[in-house]
């Protein structure tokens, strides 16, 4: 079957914004087993949209379009495809109402303007839009269906979840099934991960197992592709495997993040922990609040970024800071201390230099400790990462979290 994905956008031609759904959109399809055949990417005028939607349809089964469904002039999506295809546009009462709760329950005024989002075409499959105005639509062609789908992401990426996906299920089922499943590892290079699984695996790989890796910053991701019947029971076999070679390098899997693993593992145990942050300025703590739920076990999180900071919040002693704020000892004071501040049962803590500058011969950029602190004693690790300093931030907290995994491991296998 083939599949194309049209995204309408100027500002994406322009560099202004970056073109996310085709990534997300490339994911969801291919994680049930549509392959991507062709995307464009063009800009919002009629004769760019006509010509890109009437060469899709005439080759594709499936087309999606994004974009260009709002109010505004430039939103013209909806009226040129009405008009390529020769169908109405009709108003739909449903939406109209929908529009009118929107407005309603923000308390804001209603443009007039924003009614034209309520046409829709003519026969078409309404997809309703919970977290905006303009619905999506589903058009039949002579080939298969054309999908219209509202630009923000954050309407996109629900409305896809709760109507698209399963409408295409039951309209346009991928025509052999596939199965995925992505184990996400950590603090293992890519090529080590192959070395330890690729001669355990062999025999599934026989049988028809695909295997892809993915490095990013800080991971390893292991994707594994199997297709037709016997795909389940090859995909659960060979993860049993996998997390068996990887062991303490496998933190979750599909699109778990560490700091949800962490969150979960707190709220099982009915533990807390706290941060004190000097290098990673809050982020450590900003991913840990990025996880519902993080409340009941995260108190509070420091960022105390000057000795004096450390001093006078956090009570680090004047001597270990005089011989160096980026030093083992003020991770580990800084670790002991915001624990017990908090009573919490863990506590980790960060300092480094992130540069460009402020690095010495003896402490190059990229120099950093990390404490982790626990009623059973306090450890510091030191790393040197150089990166920029955002990467800097975020491979940094990265190990901190995994302090407290493998302090997790550690205690389970004793
Ligand atoms: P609106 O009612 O907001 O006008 P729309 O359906 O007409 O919605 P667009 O006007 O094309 O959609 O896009 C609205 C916004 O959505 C864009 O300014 C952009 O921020 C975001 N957006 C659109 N397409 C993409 C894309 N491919 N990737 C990421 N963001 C996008």
């Amino acid at each position: 079957m083939r599949v194309e994905l049209i995204n309408t956008g100027s500002e994406l031609l322009l560099g202004r914004v970056l073109n996310t759904h085709q990534q997300w959109i490339g994911q969801q399809l291919a994680g049930v087993g549509y392959e991507l055949a062709i995307q464009q990417t063009i800009p919002d005028t009629e004769s760019s949209i006509e010509v890109a939607v009437s060469e899709a349809i005439e080759r594709s089964e499936l087309v999606i379009v994004t974009g260009g469904l709002g109010p505004t002039g430039d939103d013209m999506t909806r009226q040129r495809i009405a008009e390529l295809l020769e169908v109405s546009l009709v108003d739909h009462q449903e939406t109209r109402d929908r529009i009118i709760s929107h407005f309603q329950k923000r308390n804001r005024p209603m443009p007039e303007s924003v009614m034209v989002q309520a046409q829709v075409l003519e026969g078409s499959t309404v997809l309703p839009n919970e977290y905006g105005t303009a619905p999506g639509l589903a058009v039949s062609t002579s080939k298969g269906w054309l999908i219209l789908l509202p630009g923000p992401p954050r309407e996109l990426r629900p409305m896809y979840t709760a109507y698209v996906a399963p409408f295409l299920a039951k309209e346009l089922p991928p025509r052999r099934k596939m199965v995925t499943r992505t184990i996400k590892t950590m603090g293992i290079g890519e090529s080590t991960v192959e070395e330890l699984i690729s001669q355990e695996l062999s025999e599934f790989l026989a049988q028809g197992l695909e295997v892809g890796y993915c490095a990013r910053v800080g991971e390893v991701d292991v994707r594994m592709v199997a297709y037709g019947s016997s795909g389940p029971r090859l995909i659960k076999e060979s993860e049993t495997i996998v997390r068996q070679c990887l062991k303490e390098y496998v933190f979750g899997a599909d699109e778990d993040r560490l700091e949800d693993f962490i969150v979960c593992g707190l709220i099982e145990r009915n533990q807390t922990l706290v941060v004190a942050e000097s290098c990673t300025g809050g982020y450590l703590s900003h991913r840990i609040t990025n996880v519902s739920g993080s409340s009941a076990v995260f108190p509070a999180g420091h960022c105390v970024y000057s000795n004096e900071s450390k001093e006078s919040i956090l009570g680090v002693s004047k001597i270990a800071l005089e011989k160096g704020a980026v030093s083992q000892s003020v991770a580990r004071e800084m670790a002991d201390r915001v624990r017990l501040l908090h009573k919490a049962d863990y506590a980790l803590a960060t300092t480094g230099i992130a540069g460009p500058t402020g690095g010495t011969e003896e402490k190059p950029v990229g120099t950093v400790y990390i404490g982790i602190s626990t009623a059973q004693g306090t450890r510091v690790i030191k790393e040197c990462n150089r990166c920029d300093r955002e990467t800097f931030k975020y491979v940094t907290s990265q190990q901190a979290l995994n302090l407290l995994r493998r302090e997790w491991y550690k205690k389970a296998r004793h």
